[in-house]
C-alpha cells in the first residue's frame, strides 16, 4: 500500500459520502427512499443537443485531439450567447476559457492565481468544492457568513479588515446553492466597488444561471459596470442544459485570467471532446424553449413543495432561483444532521444538512426540487405524520 501525498489528506473530507452511505443502508433493507438531498438534475438532455452530439460524432475531424484551449466555434457561440442573453460583449479568442464543467474551473482558478498562504473569501454556507481548490492552492480560507438577516448575500463591512487586505481572490455564487437566494444588481455593483478597493479578483459561480422564479432572470455579474476587469463568471451546462454528466462548462472575463486557467489547463488536459463541444454550441445557439420549460417546471414544484410543507405547519422560505430551498431546522433538533438523519430513519426522506456547507449551514437542510411533484407531496405527507410541528 502506496501512501497517498500530503497535500490529498488536507483535501477537505467529502462530506456527502457519509450521507449516501447511510441512505444506502435504508435502501438496501428496502425502503422507498425519496432522495431530496442530491443536486442531480432528473430531466433528460433536450433530444436537439443529443442529436447535434450524435451528428457530430461521426465526423472523423472530431475524433482527432480536440484543438488547445478549445474548439472556436464553440467560443464564438458562447459570446454570442452572452450578448443575446446578457448584452454582454466577450472576445471569443481572449476572454473565454473551455472547461470540464464548473467544478473544474472553481477548483482550478486558485491554483493558477494563488500562492501558498494568500487568502480567499469564501461565501458559508457555500458549495464544497470551493474548499478544495483553496487548499489544492495551499492558500488560506476566510469565510464570508451568509444569513437569512442580509438576503443571503454576504456583508463586506463585516469581515475583518486583515482578512479583506490580505484577500487575493473571493468566490460569489448566486442564484445560490445552497441558499436558493439570488443576487441584486445593487449587490454585484457594490462587489465590484468592494473587489476595486481592495485589489480582490472574484469568480462568480453563475452555474444556476438560467434558473430564477417569479418571472425575475438572474443577472450575469457581468452585466455590472467594471466587472470584467476585476472577475469572472463560470457557467455551466449541467443544470440550465440539464447536461451534468457531459463535463462541459466555461469561464469567461477578465483576460489575464482567463489566460491563466488556460495556460494551467495546457498542462493538465488538451480539450473537451469536439462533439461535446460541437452540442454544447448547438445548445447555445438554438431557441431557448427547453431552458424555459425547465424553469417552469421547478417553478413548479417549487410552488408545491413550498405550499405542502407550510399546509403541516413547516414555517419554510421559498427560494428566489437554483433547484434548492433551504430550510429551517425545527428547533427539537440538536443539529441539521440530527435533523438529516431523524428524517431517513424515520420518514425515508433524504435532506442535505446545513452543516455540510459550512459553519453557517447549520440550522438548515438542504432540499432539491429534483423529483416529481407527487414524490415532493409524498415526503410532506411522510414528514407530517412526525408530528414535528
Ligand atoms: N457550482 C455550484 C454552486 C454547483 O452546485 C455545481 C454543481 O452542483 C457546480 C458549480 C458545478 O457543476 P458542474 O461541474 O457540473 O458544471
Amino acid at each position: 500500500i502506496f501512501e497517498q501525498s500530503q497535500l490529498l489528506n488536507t483535501l477537505p473530507k467529502q462530506f456527502f459520502a457519509n450521507l449516501v452511505t447511510k441512505v444506502n443502508k435504508i435502501v438496501e433493507q428496502g425502503h422507498d427512499v425519496i432522495n431530496l438531498g442530491q443536486g442531480n438534475p432528473d430531466q433528460p438532455t433536450p433530444s436537439h443537443i443529443v442529436e447535434a452530439m450524435q451528428k457530430a460524432v461521426e465526423n472523423p475531424k472530431f475524433h482527432k485531439y480536440s484543438p488547445f484551449r478549445g474548439q472556436q466555434f464553440l467560443k464564438e457561440a458562447i459570446a454570442t450567447f452572452y450578448e443575446r442573453e446578457y448584452g454582454v460583449k466577450i472576445d471569443a479568442n481572449t476572454e473565454v476559457a473551455i472547461l470540464f464543467g464548473g467544478k473544474a474551473g472553481l477548483v482550478e482558478v486558485p491554483q493558477c492565481m494563488l500562492n501558498p498562504g494568500d487568502v480567499v473569501l469564501v461565501p458559508d454556507p457555500g458549495y464544497p468544492d470551493y474548499w478544495s481548490g483553496v487548499e489544492l492552492a495551499r492558500a488560506k480560507m476566510e469565510m464570508m457568513p451568509l444569513l437569512s438577516e442580509n438576503q443571503f448575500l454576504p456583508d463586506y463591512k463585516s469581515l475583518s479588515k486583515d482578512a479583506v487586505e490580505k484577500a487575493k481572490l473571493m468566490f460569489i455564487n448566486y442564484p445560490n446553492n445552497p441558499t436558493g437566494a439570488t443576487a441584486t444588481k445593487e449587490f454585484f455593483e457594490e462587489t465590484v466597488d468592494f473587489a476595486q478597493e481592495n485589489d480582490i479578483c472574484v469568480v462568480h459561480d453563475f452555474a444556476y444561471g438560467a434558473i430564477g422564479f417569479d418571472g425575475k432572470r438572474p443577472m450575469s455579474f457581468l452585466q455590472t459596470e467594471g466587472a470584467k476587469e476585476i472577475g469572472i463568471e463560470i457557467y455551466t451546462f449541467s443544470k440550465t442544459y440539464n447536461m451534468a454528466g457531459w463535463r462541459i462548462g466555461f469561464a469567461i472575463g477578465n483576460p489575464s485570467v482567463i489566460e491563466s486557467l488556460n495556460l494551467l489547463q495546457d498542462h493538465l488536459y488538451v480539450s473537451v471532446f469536439s462533439a461535446i463541444q460541437a452540442a454544447a454550441a448547438h445548445a447555445l445557439l438554438s431557441p431557448q424553449t427547453c431552458v424555459d420549460e425547465l424553469v417552469s417546471l421547478y417553478e413548479s414544484r417549487r410552488n408545491v413543495l413550498i405550499d405542502a410543507f407550510r399546509d403541516i405547519g413547516w414555517d419554510v422560505k421559498a427560494p428566489s432561483g437554483s433547484f434548492f430551498a433551504w430550510l429551517p431546522v425545527p428547533s427539537q433538533f440538536k443539529s441539521s444532521e440530527d435533523f438529516s438523519d431523524y428524517l431517513l430513519e424515520k420518514a425515508h426522506v433524504v435532506v442535505a444538512p446545513g452543516n455540510g456547507f459550512g459553519e453557517f449551514g447549520e440550522g438548515y437542510v438542504r432540499v432539491g426540487l429534483l423529483t416529481s411533484e407527487e414524490r415532493l407531496q409524498e415526503a410532506a405527507k411522510r414528514i407530517k405524520t412526525l408530528k414535528l410541528f
